[in-house]
């Protein structure tokens, strides 16, 4: 059976969102399937943001960092403990190689906090994401599930993809790009076709691909093949997985489908079989 590569995108219990997740278990979980390496990537948010299509107070997740007035306020990242964490599971799992990494909320927005974080924490690998666009006319940040409430659907898509962008332009201190897909996770109308926005799509993926940056093909739903093949046509050089697992068990879901299609799409693995692949 061959080798997984590296699940470059997991979250333990240093993130605000993971109440389940065991960094301990999670590393036990990745040498019994003889994964090579695994990136913890907890998240860092500096923004704040609405909650539009749920009652915040009444998610089990949210409603510990919700405020009075119903905003989501992240916590701080504990750099500390989360280090600290992480060298214990580094001794207890010496075959696993474990890369200490954080998943960047909108980096563009809060450029000079990001920057501070990352020089404190020393991270190995830093996602950056879009969770959030703005909404209604004082634009009040939204989680993009709860954006669809706010516009036509395919609106919400569009300026997805163009937020992506300018944060790829805007913010240099990520290297990978987690889960450009994101918005179909929250997709209102049935199947969701890239195709209807393949301009928009190839237009971010072109930003990335000029920077030299990796896109992350993100196994929490099926990926879409076609972002990896206007990735490539785009120039793309580097790809990277990640199952975005918040639970031990959720660790390299979708894998085998998604690297015969990635490979499909002329990307290889690297000489070590924890390096990122490329083409
Ligand atoms: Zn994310
Ligand atoms: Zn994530």
């Amino acid at each position: 059976m061959r080798i997984l590569p590296t699940d470059g995108h997991v979250h333990s219990e240093w993130s605000w969102d993971a109440p389940l997740g065991a960094m301990e278990q999670t590393c036990a979980r990745a040498v019994e399937l003889g994964l090579p390496a695994i990136a913890f990537t907890e998240h860092t948010d500096f923004t704040t943001w609405a909650v539009l299509n749920r009652d915040i107070h009444q998610d089990p997740v949210r409603k510990p960092h919700a405020s009075p007035e119903g905003l989501m306020v992240p916590p701080r990242l504990d750099v500390e403990g989360y280090r600290e964490c992480l060298e214990r599971c580094r001794e207890k799992y010496p075959s696993l190689r474990i890369i200490h990494g954080v998943e960047l909320g909108e980096s563009h927005w809060v450029r000079e906090q990001a920057a501070t974080l990352l020089a404190e924490g020393g991270f190995e690998r830093v996602l950056g994401s879009l969770h959030c666009l703005p909404t209604g006319p004082d634009r009040v940040l939204a989680e993009v599930s709860g954006v669809y409430l706010d516009r036509p659907a395919d609106q919400v898509v569009r300026d997805y993809l163009a937020e992506i962008t300018r944060m790829i332009e805007g913010s240099d201190l990520f290297g990978v790009l987690a889960h450009i897909d994101y918005p179909t996770r929250a997709w209102p109308l049935g199947t969701f076709d890239p195709g209807q926005f393949e301009e928009e799509f190839r237009h971010a993926l072109r930003a990335l691909a000029a920077g030299g940056r990796a896109l992350e093909v993100n196994t929490r739903n099926q990926p879409f093949p076609e972002i990896v093949r206007w990735f490539r046509d785009e120039g793309g050089q580097i790809v990277t997985f990640g199952s975005d697992a918040h639970t031990p068990d959720g660790i390299t879901k979708g894998f085998r489908e998604a690297v015969d299609m990635v490979e499909a799409h002329g990307f290889r693995p690297g000489r070590h079989p924890y390096d990122r692949w490329t083409r």
